[in-house]
């Protein structure tokens, strides 16, 4: 294969590139990829002929940032792909709906709880209530499915996830915060 060795990016097809990035892992959770992660937005060829990555963190300032697009580009260089540039998009923010059915399953059986979107609870607008946007989402436990769990920590291993124990089978457990 000649075009490996290639100063010039080859002629690749999109979707292989997809399916190479489906090989890199989170630095922070070994089990899920950055695509199940859904943090990989869209992945393009520029004018210039270099494969454009474009990643969004899953929250602003997200210390794993750097280390996923030094990752991405590290893979595809490998892949053969010279010409590799990362681009960040902070807008749309990174939801939990990006984040793939496989993705939410592999973090479940690494003993994580996967992110629940976060309900705003409108009733306490009406009462006046303005900390309603600090409301605990409900979390259940990995192990056992319990739902009496309760926080023990805003930041468990990482900042991305923070500490739960389960009220019924007493694990402690993180839960994947970032959103
Ligand atoms: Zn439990």
């Amino acid at each position: 294969m000649v075009e490996v060795m290639s100063v010039d990016t080859p002629p690749v097809a999109i979707e292989q590139v997809w399916a190479w990035l489906a090989d890199v892992p989170d630095p922070e959770i070994p089990v899920i990829s950055v695509v199940d992660l859904g943090i990989v937005r869209d992945v393009g060829i520029d004018d210039s002929g270099a494969c454009v990555v474009t990643i969004t963190p899953t929250y602003s300032g997200c210390p794993a940032m750097q280390v996923i697009a030094e990752d991405v580009e590290a893979a595809l260089r490998a892949r053969g792909l010279a010409r590799v540039r990362i681009a960040t998009q902070l807008s749309p923010a990174w939801t939990t709906d990006w984040m793939s059915a496989a993705g939410k399953a592999a973090l479940s059986g690494y003993g994580i709880a996967p992110p629940r979107q976060q309900v705003i609870d409108i009733s306490a607008l009406s009462k006046g209530v303005k900390r309603h946007a600090i409301q605990q989402p409900q979390v259940d436990c990995p192990h056992c499915g319990s739902s009496h769990t309760r926080l023990t920590s805003q930041f468990g291993s990482t900042p991305c996830k923070a500490l739960y124990q389960c009220l019924d089978c007493r694990e402690p457990f993180d839960y994947f915060k970032c959103h």
